[in-house]
């Protein structure tokens, strides 16, 4: 799409050859994490620019530091609404990977309702006692820092009593009990606060202001590329499925030759969808209806893809590691180190069975499958509202 001579390619391209193997710390302090932030974190980058770099790191097999709820969620409110010194503290540890952060904000009664959260936070001198429990906080187990949501003001109305706080977990008082989830790995918790004092300038912003955070924050996108794979942008891709079946020597069924295809179109049919987002965002146009549906369709296509895999492989399909033949390229691989591991059934790669069991949670993490048809129901098509207030 940017020609290839574009002055903002050559300087990236300048910079990646002086260091081909950047470091997280050297690639956020170049502004390479994220782009479209202002100096010194970004470029300021519009959403061309921003494609040019993805394009050239990509190509230059450069990743960025995986920590996707710090760079993602915490360093942006942290950047829109947090104090000069939590700026200085938090921004380039998340930034550069170097402190993996994770998100506390659903608890055992409060998930596609979150603002009925209850977790409370009550404020004693300089400090900030907490009490509750939050569920399903993937990598806790793994993080320095969670982005908290508490309720500090339980007179106020549901969504103006909740504050947005920097929570350091290792702080005493935090317990956590894991939960494995049926890909068999360690990757959720749930967490438990029991009198646990935070500092005063763990809170971010003013109190009462945590639901507006936490609405911004998840505004806050960056421009993605349509290559990303069916797991929320990670995993392999349906044109990765169809290679692994051509390795294998084709589908001889019918029945599954049509799914194949139907599937196939499913995938073209959001990259198109894509494309047209992003010709609208680089237009400067506000993102249309079309990127509220996306969402749906691709967690489902996430979902129709897995399960495509695992009947291509026949009665074999039923046993762990099973799948098409071939192997998914190394950029496309998903889930825990031990699920990436290639498998010793004749070449199958377990990427395939990993991703069939994880596919569910696409319609649940993030706003379940409901709760996005609800959305559109209500901001694109005009119904009237699913719950009042
Ligand atoms: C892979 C994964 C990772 C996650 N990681 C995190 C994390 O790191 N941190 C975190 O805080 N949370 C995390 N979550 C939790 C996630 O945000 C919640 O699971 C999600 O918001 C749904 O909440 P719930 O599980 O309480 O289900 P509920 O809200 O109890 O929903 C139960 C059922 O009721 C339906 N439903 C609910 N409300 C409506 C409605 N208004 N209309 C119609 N149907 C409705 C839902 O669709 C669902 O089928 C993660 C979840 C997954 C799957």
């Amino acid at each position: 799409m940017a020609p290839d001579d574009d002055p903002r390619r050559a300087a990236l391209r300048d910079w990646l050859a002086a260091n081909p193997n950047p470091s997280g710390r050297q690639l956020a302090e170049a502004g390479w994490v994220v782009p479209h932030w202002p100096a010194p974190y970004g470029h300021d980058a519009d959403a061309l620019h921003q494609l040019i770099v993805d394009e050239e790191l990509q190509k230059a097999g450069v990743s960025r530091p995986v920590n996707p709820i710090g760079i993602g969620w915490a360093a942006p409110t942290i950047l829109m609404a947090g104090s000069d010194a939590q700026k200085q503290r938090y921004l380039w540890p998340a930034l550069s990977g170097e402190e993996v952060w994770c998100q506390l904000f659903s608890e055992p009664d409060a998930g596609s309702d979150l603002a009925s959260l209850r977790c409370s936070a009550v404020r004693d001198g300089d400090e900030w006692v907490l009490n509750g429990s939050k569920i399903w906080t993937s990598g806790a187990h793994r993080s320095a820092f969670g982005i908290l949501l508490a309720r500090t003001d339980p007179d106020a109305p549901k969504r103006r009593g909740i504050s947005y706080f920097v929570c350091p977990m290792r702080t005493p008082g935090i317990t956590m009990a894991p939960i494995v989830d049926m890909t068999g790995a360690h990757s959720f918790n749930q967490v438990f606060f029991t009198d646990v004092r935070l500092g005063a300038d763990c809170l971010v912003g003013e109190p009462g202001e945590g639901w507006r955070l936490a609405k911004a924050t998840l505004a806050n996108e960056r421009v993605s590329l349509s290559s990303g794979g069916v797991l929320w942008g990670s995993g392999p891709t349906v044109d990765d499925l169809l290679e692994a079946v051509r390795a294998g020597g084709g589908v001889a069924d019918p029945v599954l030759r049509q799914e194949t295809a139907r599937v196939w179109a499913e995938g073209r049919i959001l990259t198109l969808m894509r494309y047209r987002t992003l010709s609208a965002r680089l237009s400067g146009a506000a993102p249309g209806p079309e990127a509220s549906v996306q969402k749906i369709l691709a967690d489902e296509h996430g979902g129709h893809v897995m399960a495509l895999a695992k009947s291509l492989a026949g009665a074999a399909g039923m046993l762990q590691g099973s799948g098409p033949t071939g192997t998914v390229p190394e950029r496309r691989r998903a889930g825990p180190t031990e699920m990436k591991a290639r498998g010793g059934l004749g070449g199958v790669d377990p990427v395939w069975h990993y991703g069939w069991t994880f596919s569910p949670a696409l319609t649940i993490g993030g706003g379940t499958w409901a709760v996005q048809r609800n959305i559109v129901a209500e901001w694109v098509l005009g119904l009237p509202r699913d719950v009042p207030g």
